[in-house]
């Protein structure tokens, strides 16, 4: 278990976890009570301050802290899957609205050339009808 002392602004959870541990930093079998430990620090090249929350466990004897989650190892796992469930679901909407996306490209697509191929029949039917009224004309004049 890895200890430090607190210089950052320590939180006691109200009714939070409470479990008796050897501590790593004064020896003693003692009461450890979750806490939050605000880790606040300046992002690179931006002047906004942020603050971060850490869970911990303090001890009660020497107020030393250790990590929550070397103390909850399954509830780290447990955050870990949860998160890794969150991801997966997450690239399953993307998948599904990528395909979304093909199929309305693909949709489109078929209207153009739909229209395309209308815009063709019409022009097609207009030269018949030129050549027709062009044939008619001179059935005419021969016909005079
Ligand atoms: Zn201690």
């Amino acid at each position: 278990m890895f200890f430090w002392s607190v210089g950052r602004q320590l939180k006691r959870v109200p009714k939070g976890k409470k479990q008796t541990l050897k501590c790593g930093s004064c020896k003693q079998e003692a009461s450890f009570y979750e806490s939050t430990v605000d880790d606040s620090f300046k992002a690179f090249m931006v002047l906004d301050l942020w603050k971060r929350s850490k869970r911990v466990m303090q001890c009660g004897e020497c107020l030393g802290v250790c990590d929550y989650y070397s103390v909850y190892p399954e509830e780290k796992l447990a955050e870990e899957e949860a998160a890794r469930q969150a991801e997966l679901e997450r690239k399953k909407r993307e998948q599904e609205e990528a395909q979304k996306r093909q199929e309305a490209e693909a949709k489109e697509h078929a209207r153009q050339q739909e229209e395309a191929r209308q815009k063709y029949e019409s022009e097609k039917a207009r030269k018949d009808q030129e050549v027709d009224d062009e044939l008619a004309q001179m059935k005419k004049k021969l016909g005079k």
